[in-house]
């Protein structure tokens, strides 16, 4: 079972400061580019983000007592903030 990189748009908006559900991500494995909003969201030990078209890990974030462990894969395409 699996939501989607929405659920989780104000954790990713305190990591990144920023919204990012509609920021692109070039994904390390099939090239495919998707919003990571349309990414497939597992809830397990930590949280971890699935390509939508290959399954291959996204990221993955840790929630700990005083930080967040995250480890990101593949190009995340951020837009500039000016
Ligand atoms: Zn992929």
């Amino acid at each position: 079972m699996h939501t989607d990189g929405n659920a989780i748009a104000g954790l990713l908006e305190e990591i990144f400061a920023r919204e990012v559900t509609s920021t692109e991500r070039v994904c390390q494995s099939c090239r495919a580019r998707n919003r990571i909003g349309d990414h497939q969201l597992y809830r397990g030990a930590g949280l971890v983000l699935r390509c939508p078209s290959c399954g291959d890990v996204a990221a993955c974030i840790a929630t700990l007592p005083d930080s967040y462990a995250v480890s990101l894969r593949g190009m995340w395409l951020m837009d500039r903030q000016t």
